[in-house]
């Protein structure tokens, strides 16, 4: 059907019709009765979607980046030191961003499709007293997967607030924010949370709260600080009016929806499904002959994939032939590579079909840009997968 695609990009993702439709009413006050109280619920259920019942959450209108900065913000002071732990793109992102506010940066950067080995990051800590380390949980540039539970728990170690960007992982990897002492989780709404793109979204631990309580400086972003916000998350939670600046209202119904799809679905059977799917995709990539940026399966995210082109072929070919099946894919990001490798987003609402649609119109791209494959090999890898017959 002429017009009709599938979003297969690493965010923003496909959308649940029922989220799309609750979002589409005339716009409530954000004084509402009702609008306060699907606010409050929202701030609740992220509570239990990050999996920290003590934590403090906070819903602001913006984006991922905007949650990244809002943090970086409120939890340096300059000259503080921190360790920022890059797989890629969105690391090196956080590095930057933290400079701004003053903070002396260390980085330790993986090798490409790796994550920093754990003893590395050890070494460091034990060698320097920093303040906070960061981590991408899944670097959308390379599908990494991070551990975040071994870094959680270094961060407890040697008594660092750690900060887990989870953009590309929340509500579609595993994260126990609590169980794991990670201090920070941050998160937007675009891709495994399924909501449009517009909401900056994260959860602070009461020890990231008291590191921010206890600053000698003030916060040097104005709209980011949480002194303007605490008191509004706390009063939409005790169902009171309150105003710093208008939320995003109608993306907030839509987060009341879907946090409530995400929860009914479990978020056990939610973090399974992502696995198979994720499983699946790279079986079906592995069986075209395409190899993936992550080294190993236990590195790579169930959230993304991140295939190299074969070698020789043209990446505006192939991508051009996809396209023309009606399948979105995303290209490279990281910059060293960016022209050698191509992504696809599997989170989310994500099924079967789409699944099938896309992998084959892989499959036939490759064919038509001079692959010798035989019809239905990624479908036929898909559905063994999926019915566990491997
Ligand atoms: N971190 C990660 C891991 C991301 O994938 C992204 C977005 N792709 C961001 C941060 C930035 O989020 P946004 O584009 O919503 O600002």
């Amino acid at each position: 059907m002429k017009g009709r695609k599938l979003l297969m990009i690493p965010g923003p993702i496909e959308f649940d019709p029922e989220v799309m439709q609750s979002m589409a009413i005339p716009t409530p006050s954000h004084v509402d009765p009702d609008f306060i109280a699907t606010f409050g619920r929202s701030l609740e259920m992220m509570r239990r979607v990050c999996q920290c019942p003590s934590g403090q959450p906070f819903i602001l209108a913006g984006t991922g980046t905007l949650a990244m900065d809002s943090v970086g913000a409120c939890l340096t002071e300059p000259g503080d030191l921190v360790l920022v732990i890059s797989t890629g793109y969105f690391g090196e992102r956080y590095a930057e961003l933290l400079k701004r506010y003053g903070a002396v940066v260390d980085i330790l950067r993986a090798e490409t499709g790796n994550m920093v080995p754990l003893a590395t990051v050890e070494a460091r800590l034990r060698e320097k007293k920093y303040k906070m380390m960061t981590f991408t949980h899944v670097d959308t540039s390379t599908a990494v997967l991070n551990d975040a539970r071994a870094l959680g728990a270094l961060g407890q170690k040697y008594d660092v607030l750690t900060v887990l960007d989870g953009v590309c992982s929340v509500a579609g990897e595993e994260i126990r924010q609590q169980e794991w002492g990670i201090d920070v989780v941050l998160t937007a709404s675009q891709k495994a949370i399924g909501v449009p793109p517009g909401l900056a979204l994260f959860v602070v631990s009461p020890k990231a709260m008291e590191a921010f309580k206890n600053r000698r400086t003030p916060v040097a972003n104005y709209y980011g600080d949480w002194a303007h916000w605490l008191p509004i998350m706390q009063a939409y939670e005790n169902r009171e009016p309150s105003y710093f600046g208008t939320p995003a209202v109608n993306l907030i119904i839509a987060l009341e929806k879907s946090l409530d799809l995400i929860l009914k679905e479990g978020l056990e059977e939610r973090f399974h499904r992502h696995r198979r799917t994720g499983q699946a995709f790279r079986a079906a990539m592995t069986a075209l002959g395409l190899k993936m940026i992550p080294t190993s399966e236990s590195l790579s995210a169930n959230t993304l994939s991140a295939p190299y082109y074969p070698e020789g072929m043209k990446a505006a070919d192939l991508l051009g032939h996809i396209a023309g099946a009606g399948i979105i894919v995303a290209g490279g990001l990281l910059p060293d590579i960016k022209g050698q490798y191509f992504r696809v987003g599997h989170m989310g609402v994500v099924n079967r079909n789409d699944l099938l649609a896309t992998a084959d119109a892989i499959e036939t791209a490759l064919r038509k840009c001079g692959a010798s494959l035989e019809t239905g090999t990624a479908a036929r890898t898909i559905h063994q997968v999926l019915d566990g017959r491997v």
